[in-house]
């Protein structure tokens, strides 16, 4: 925490933002006198800051006399503007606090004031103590980040809608839950004015400005994830178990091998939360009767498993397994090599792509496959075409059909319900602003730099149709993540990872032919393709770690 005092800013003593959708709750007196026993009092006077946007390992402060304001600096405006203002009983801090990461925002003390504060593991302490109190600050700051999202707090990223470096940034924040600006250079002339003050050729966009200073000039994912913490060193010394994938198998897995004592980290070739994090409803999730965001869930496992002692690296690409002197590798496509006595395979599936005209070269500018909050935002009134006929799709169309006038759901045979569940299914046919395009397929994408049209082939006329679209999202069947595992664990005919009876494993229905490597999830062969079975399976693979590590003498 900075005390420095900036009196000569401008302060007027602004009103306390009030708490509409519970991102700004009040503690109550209980509830401070419990924190009060794990923080430390402050007195700060007008105008000291108590974190800056890019400070780490920054605490929570409870406001007990004065005001504290939370501002986003270089709002779009070019000045911080206020986001909120906090009073006596309401607490200040950012998700990041919980998972380690830079912070997106500022707070500063808008008059004298009087603080406690809490450090990471303090807040950890006190809230085994109050259970309420833990999900009540977990939960507004899963709501303030949301905020922050919507307001374009934390990175400028600045480059061209037609730049698949440029859509990678975006992707990479959008699916780490990292709040970030995008100003687009084709459309922006504020984008246009900021390459040239900063003296920034065409060449070296896309730029990303943090902190309203630190420029990377093209950067790569890993380079913008070391800027905002998101990549632990990572240990010379042998973990207990590496898992590979952060999706709900591979989180699942770190917050019970992390809570029972495993040392454990948890690579992830993009982000945390996997392909769960890019349902916009999950709705058959257990415990979440109006369902959850894939993304809060994600938030939610990482938040616990790193609470319990995880560290994660993103991004951590395996790219090789193998094994020397009784343990086992994993290499990553950064450069480091991870060894471990256990080896924890949840690296899913990935959807295909549609092999068609036009593919190639709209691909990084109009095809997505994912529809989450980030892809809707940048289809914002337009029509857009969905392909496929399972539930990702079904839910897609639904989600897209909140924004865009017109969703095209592209099936290529005539049951709707054949490969949707029923209440998806309905919901489509009922929706007046989805048209369900029966047994065709999408044939060849029309457009320059971005997509205007897709041409759509009848099967039962042969017919081809040009339909607008300025969006794709192809959501057609699965192929597992297992290319860097050929060669070294058996997998089924169609790359799926072989486990227990089926790779002559004995000891366990997770673990594969090679002592000390199980699997879980999507990416396991005959798994149940389902968030929950990835979780069950996840928590359960855990127990056949131990009982592997116990055997071989390593616990
Ligand atoms: C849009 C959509 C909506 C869905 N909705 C629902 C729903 O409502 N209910 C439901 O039950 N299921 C739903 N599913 C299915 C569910 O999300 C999956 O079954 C579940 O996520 C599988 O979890 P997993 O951990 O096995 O794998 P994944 O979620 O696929 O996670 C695997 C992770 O591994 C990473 N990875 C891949 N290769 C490597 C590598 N070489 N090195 C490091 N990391 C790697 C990936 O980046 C990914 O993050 C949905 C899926 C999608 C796509």
């Amino acid at each position: 925490m900075s005390t420095s005092s900036s009196s000569e800013r401008e302060l007027p003593d602004l009103p306390e933002t009030p708490d509409t959708t519970g991102a700004y709750p009040r503690l109550t007196d209980e509830q401070m006198m419990l924190l009060s026993q794990y923080g430390e009092r402050k007195r700060l006077t007008k105008g000291s800051t108590l974190f800056c946007e890019g400070d780490r390992d920054c605490g929570l402060f409870v406001v007990l006399d004065g005001r504290v304001r939370v501002v986003q600096e270089n709002a779009p405006e070019g000045e911080s503007r206020v986001i909120a203002v906090h009073g006596r009983g309401r607490f200040v801090g950012d998700l990041s606090i919980l998972t380690g990461q830079a912070v997106y925002v500022t707070a500063v003390a808008q008059t004298d004031v009087e603080v406690l504060e809490l450090s990471y593991e303090r807040l950890k302490e006190a809230v085994t103590q109050d259970q309420a109190l833990g999900d009540l600050i977990l939960r507004a700051f899963i709501l303030r980040r949301n905020i922050h999202a919507d307001l374009g707090a934390g990175l400028r990223i600045i480059g061209s809608r037609y730049s698949a470096a440029t859509r990678m940034l975006r992707d990479f924040a959008s699916r780490n839950r990292i709040p970030c600006r995008w100003e687009d250079v084709e459309e922006d002339p504020e984008a246009e004015a900021t390459l040239r003050a900063f003296d920034i050729p065409p060449d070296q966009t896309p730029v990303v400005i943090w902190k309203g200073q630190t420029i990377l000039r093209n950067p790569s994912t890993t380079e913008l994830a070391e800027l905002l913490g998101l990549r632990a060193a990572p240990s010379r010394a042998a973990y207990d178990l590496v898992v590979v994938g952060a999706g709900p198998g591979g989180l699942a897995a770190a917050v019970y091998a992390a809570s029972e004592g495993l040392s454990t980290v948890v690579v992830d070739a993009f982000a945390t939360g996997g392909q769960a994090a890019t349902s916009s409803q999950i709705e058959n999730y257990l415990g979440f009767p109006a369902g959850i965001t894939g993304s809060e869930l994600a938030d939610r496992a990482v938040v616990q498993a790193r609470k319990f002692g995880a560290v994660f690296n993103i991004p951590g690409e395996a790219t090789a397994l193998t094994q020397a002197d009784g343990y086992h590798a994993v290499s990553l496509a950064e450069g480091d090599d991870l060894i471990a006595h256990a080896v924890l395979v949840a690296t899913g599936v990935h959807y295909r792509r549609l092999d068609i005209p036009g593919m190639d070269r709209l691909e990084g500018s109009s095809v997505y496959y994912a529809a989450t909050e980030f892809e809707a935002r940048l289809c914002r009134q337009d029509p857009v075409t969905v392909v496929g006929g399972g539930n990702s799709a079904g839910q897609a169309a639904c989600f897209l059909a909140r924004r865009s006038p017109v969703v095209n759901l592209v099936i290529r045979h005539d049951d709707l319900g054949r490969d949707m569940s029923r209440y998806l299914a309905d919901r489509v046919e009922q929706s007046p602003r989805i048209t369900v395009w029966r047994h065709s397929e999408v044939c060849e994408l029309i457009g320059d730099e971005a997509l205007d049209e897709v041409l759509l082939h009848d099967l039962h006329t042969d017919q081809k149709q040009p339909v607008a679209t300025t969006a794709l999202f192809v959501l057609i069947g699965a192929a597992p993540h297992t290319s860097w595992l050929k060669g070294q664990i058996p997998l089924d005919a169609k790359g799926f990872v072989l486990t227990g009876p089926a790779a002559d494993s004995h000891d366990g229905m997770f673990e594969t032919s090679r002592q000390g490597v199980f699997a879980v999830g999507d990416v396991r062969s005959g798994s149940v393709k389902r968030v929950a079975s990835a979780v069950g399976e996840g928590s359960v693979a855990i127990r056949q770690v131990h009982e592997f590590l116990e055997a071989e003498g390593r616990r």
